[in-house]
């Protein structure tokens, strides 16, 4: 899925995008700081720090830097996954 959405949207570099996007399921570090760390129960979107609501506009403003934009989509995707998680 990361390597998909790597070569849709940054089919030149698609390679380093890639691996970018693998990096930032880091975020998900931020879990190791919540008490329980794992809860199948709890949705991480809002309640975890760096994947508040919050954050996920700090991403949103990241699309426009060119330099950031490969991670600002790596962490939007995360999200979204998370968030699909959450409904589900
Ligand atoms: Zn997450």
């Amino acid at each position: 899925m990361p390597g998909l959405i790597a070569w849709v949207f940054f089919r030149k570099n698609w390679k380093k995008a890639w691996l970018i996007i693998v990096f930032t399921m880091l975020v998900d570090l931020d879990h190791l700081l919540a008490d329980p760390i794992f809860d199948p129960d709890r949705c991480s979107i809002n309640f975890h720090p760096l994947h508040s609501y919050w954050a996920i506009a700090a991403y949103g403003a990241f699309v426009f830097i060119p330099k950031l934009r490969i991670v600002a989509v790596g962490l939007l995707f995360h999200m979204l996954t998370d968030y699909i998680d959450c409904v589900w």
